[in-house]
């Protein structure tokens, strides 16, 4: 049994640990990461004395907690410009707190009853954002890469009904572009369709989808002896944020009975911007769409809707039957629908960021992410060395700073914990690329970056970066 007295002192410990952690994070205080090698950090943090031993107490926990934190990636900090990896708001905060005590797994109404009615309200309202409306059916799963997973079996199950009892048939497609997240590929091998049925869509230059050439693209699948199961644009794009067409695509699929599958993992939160809305024009013609509330709607990692403009379609893409777990009238099981059986009260954590902020106030975030990333790429248009290859569209900016390696210079900014950025590839070129995904990033770290990245590379093409004298 608890002692609850324990408990409530080792609660507190956590919430002024948590507090000190958050409050000196937003403020930029102590490097946004440090990265100590794990043979070292096992040592500082005592594992193996704690496994051993085990009489951990409040006060000891105190200590184990500052360690623990210290050590941490620093979400809150202004400099993390890493990941698109939510700064947890409060509110969610407390449901996970509130999950671990209470531990409603969720598999079936009677292990929760008010977890999974939280959760099916939250997914009224995100199909009503999307416009699936009444007859739009949802889930909430561990992640967009469980829930691309979970909307292309359902695509699956549309394309080759027969594939869940017998097997997979050798000639279903995937139409998508190069950009998409790796999941989507990753799910087509999972589904028994094999990488190579992925089929590469015609793209600009900046890897979006190029309408006109959707027409050649059906045509070589095909050509190829193959059906197509699903075609998937992306809303936005993980390396550059970047926004696909859906009305153009969706148009596409409508005409040609393709079904359409809009991965909107990060991008699908523009939906609460009245001024970004038009980014997500046509999204109402999917057939499945995904949303990630770990990303712009700040909850802590995971918690990813699959959302499916026919409700039927998502319970036809499980066929399982399992019937003690599916009895009707004293409640709904949503366990039909996903991979997983239990699954944490996922609903709880964006019920309450909506009930604490309002659709408004979440939406007020996206739009102060996506405007400070505007404003860097505006910032680093002045200046001399770098270059931005297109206008961002999300909080996501990619860039280059002069010739030298951007790898380096990301590892420099990196290695002692001024800045967290990432990179990646835009028309087969690195590029640095920044995330702005704290509330407490500001025009000032914006400039601080570039600052930073001058002095220390210097705007001379010919000197190597980065300069170790000035590194100090
Ligand atoms: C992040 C992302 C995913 C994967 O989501 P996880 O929750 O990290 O599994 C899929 N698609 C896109 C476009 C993403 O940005």
């Amino acid at each position: 049994m608890w002692n609850v007295e324990e408990f409530m002192r080792a609660a507190t410990v956590t919430v002024d640990g948590l507090a000190t952690y958050v409050d000196e994070s937003q403020r930029g205080l102590p490097p946004v990461l440090r990265r100590r090698p794990p043979r070292e950090l096992a040592e500082r943090l005592g594992l193996a004395r704690w496994i051993r031993e085990g009489g951990m107490t409040p006060d000891s926990y105190a200590d184990f907690l500052a360690a623990y934190l210290d050590e941490g990636t620093r979400l809150h900090h202004p400099a993390y410009l890493g990941h698109q990896v939510a700064a947890p708001d409060f509110p969610a905060a407390l449901a996970d707190f509130v999950h671990g005590a209470a531990n409603n797994p969720m598999a079936i109404y009677e292990m929760g009853a008010s977890a999974a009615t939280v959760e099916f309200g939250v997914l009224r309202w995100m199909l009503d954002k999307v416009g699936f409306g009444e007859t739009g059916g949802g889930v909430l799963t561990h992640g967009g890469s469980l829930a691309n997973l979970t909307a292309l079996l359902a695509a699956r199950a549309a394309a080759a009904p027969e594939a869940w009892t017998e097997g997979v048939p050798a000639d279903l497609a995937l139409l998508a572009p190069a950009s998409s997240h790796y999941s989507l590929t990753r799910a087509a091998a999972i589904l028994g369709l094999g990488e190579r049925a992925v089929m590469p869509l015609d793209v600009d230059e900046l890897g979006r989808i190029d309408v006109a050439r959707l027409p050649e693209a059906l045509e070589r699948v095909r050509r190829a002896g193959r059906r197509p199961m699903a075609l998937v644009a992306n809303a936005c794009s993980t390396g550059t944020g970047l926004y696909d067409d859906l009305r153009g695509v969706g148009e596409f699929c409508a005409a040609s009975g393709v079904w359409f599958h809009v991965d909107g993992a990060h991008g699908a939160s523009a939906l609460l911007v009245e001024e970004h809305r038009h980014l997500l024009d046509g999204i109402e013609l999917a057939d499945s769409l995904i949303w990630d509330a770990h990303k712009m709607l700040r909850t802590s990692s995971l918690a990813a809707a699959v959302l499916t403009k026919r409700e039927g379609d998502l319970d036809a893409a499980f066929q399982q039957r399992a019937s003690y777990l599916f009895y009707g009238d004293q409640g709904f099981d949503l366990i039909g629908r996903t991979v997983e059986c239990s699954k944490a009260e996922l609903g709880l954590k964006i019920f309450l960021n909506l009930a604490w902020r309002g659709e408004r106030g979440l939406g007020d975030y996206v739009a102060r992410q996506y405007a400070t990333a505007h404003r860097f790429w505006e910032l680093a248009q002045e200046r001399p060395g770098f270059e931005c290859p297109y206008e961002p569209e999300s909080n996501i900016v990619c860039f280059r700073y002069g010739t030298a390696d951007q790898a380096v210079i990301r590892e420099d900014l990196m290695a002692d914990g001024a800045f967290h950025l990432t990179s990646t590839e835009v028309g087969g070129v690195r590029h640095l690329r920044i995330t702005v995904m704290a509330p407490a990033t500001d025009d000032k770290t914006l400039e601080q970056l570039l600052d930073l990245i001058g002095e220390r590379g210097g705007p001379r093409a010919d000197r190597p970066y980065p300069p170790r004298d000035v590194l100090g």
